[in-house]
């Protein structure tokens, strides 16, 4: 039997989505921009996607643009609001934590003369002060992520937005939710942020389409030209069956997210409790209840992550080595958060979803000691 426990990385799409796509890519193949009746089925179906995932925002749905994922959300975001805001104001303020999709793009206008000030956790954690603070009268753009994808940490958005929104109304707030859709509890109104990416294949829809909340009034360049689609925002024919399983996936969490919730911090304090109870596993995030309860982050010290993630692999236990996108490649996030280079070697994350039992848990401890028991240190 498998035991998925990647859910950060991307979750099984719901029967509900799957449903919602089959019949909308079996019947409703017309271009939502063509006049006849096949055309407007298909816009019917964008329409009421759009209502689902803006409900599910606590939203208007005049404010949600469909994407071909949280990626282009993040670059359109960042790059649109540089290109829009950025010709005077030359700074931008972000975490030092940001998925690759913000921290790339982020260095890429650098390169086009922006100052980028990464802020850094202190001792592991961040403050609001430590944002606000950084934001002056020169600054075009404040991003920060909602919740860390590789340890679950929660970042103090809603906090920072609010004081920075107060100080500069100028300036333009935009937030990585990914790790925190449909998750932990939030409004695009409660964050009192201009720009929000959210991306489906992490709330069991379809990978290849994500949505960007541009509040009303917020004016950024788009990245693409072409035709109308998406009040030009993201010109070209929208994926309609992707879209219409994204709402149905919204709509189908959104029921459900405070079960879903307790039920992850069940799982994750059992998880705490037995890793605890083993010899030679560094926790991280000491302060994981400030986190998301989705996802958990620690090392099994001495083992290289790879070589424990394909041990686990054998029987059928899924986890990641970390970021899903970096592949391996060492993103410094967890050194950012105080891990020691040796743990960040060794570092195994666990993300859980509504599937998730205590068995799954079961299995990966028995897994991880059975690691211990015939795995050679790596030093
Ligand atoms: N931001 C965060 C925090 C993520 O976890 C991810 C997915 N790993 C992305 C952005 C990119 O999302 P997508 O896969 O939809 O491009």
């Amino acid at each position: 039997m498998e035991h998925y426990l990647d859910h950060a990385a991307t979750t099984k799409p719901s029967i509900i989505a799957v449903e919602a796509f089959s019949r909308v890519v079996r019947d409703c193949y017309g271009n939502p921009s063509s006049l006849h009746k096949k055309g407007l089925d298909a816009e019917h179906v964008i329409t009421h996607a759009r209502k689902q995932i803006a409900t599910a925002l606590g939203c208007k749905p005049e404010e949600l643009f469909f994407t071909s994922g949280a990626t282009e959300s993040n670059n359109t975001a960042l790059r649109g609001t540089a290109k829009a805001h950025g010709r005077i104001r030359k700074k931008i303020v972000a975490s030092a934590v940001e998925h690759a999709s913000v921290n790339a793009t982020l260095k890429d206008l650098e390169k086009q003369g922006f100052e980028v000030v990464r802020i850094v956790p202190v001792n592991g954690v961040y403050t609001a002060e430590q944002f606000i603070e950084a934001v002056d009268e020169t600054t075009c753009l404040l991003t920060m992520m909602m919740v860390n994808n590789e340890n679950g940490y929660q970042l103090p958005v809603a906090e920072v937005f609010k004081a920075v929104k107060r100080n500069y109304p100028e300036v333009i707030t935009h937030c990585d939710a990914v790790q925190g859709f449909m998750k932990v509890p939030f409004t695009a109104k409660q964050l009192q942020a201009d720009l929000i990416s959210i991306s489906a294949h992490k709330i069991h829809g379809i990978k290849g389409v994500g949505g960007l909340f541009v509040k009303k009034g917020v004016r950024i360049t788009p990245l693409l030209t072409g035709g109308h689609q998406e009040r030009e925002i993201r010109p070209g024919t929208e994926s309609v069956p992707l879209i219409a399983a994204f709402g149905a996936a919204a709509e189908d969490m959104s029921e459900s997210l405070s079960e879903r919730f307790s039920h992850a911090m069940y799982l994750r304090e059992y998880l705490a409790k037995k890793l605890c109870s083993m010899e030679g596993v560094s926790t991280h995030l000491p302060k994981y209840q400030i986190g998301s309860p989705y996802i958990f982050s620690f090392s099994l010290q001495g083992y290289r992550s790879e070589i424990v993630l394909h041990f686990l692999e054998q029987e059928e236990v899924y986890v990641s080595s970390g970021s899903a996108c970096s592949k391996g490649v060492g993103s410094g996030v967890p050194e950012a958060f105080g891990v020691s280079s040796a743990d960040a070697d060794s570092i195994l994350r666990v993300s859980f979803s509504e599937e998730t039992t205590t068995e799954d848990i079961d299995i990966l401890i028995e897994g991880l000691q059975a690691a211990q028991g015939s795995l050679r240190r790596s030093k």
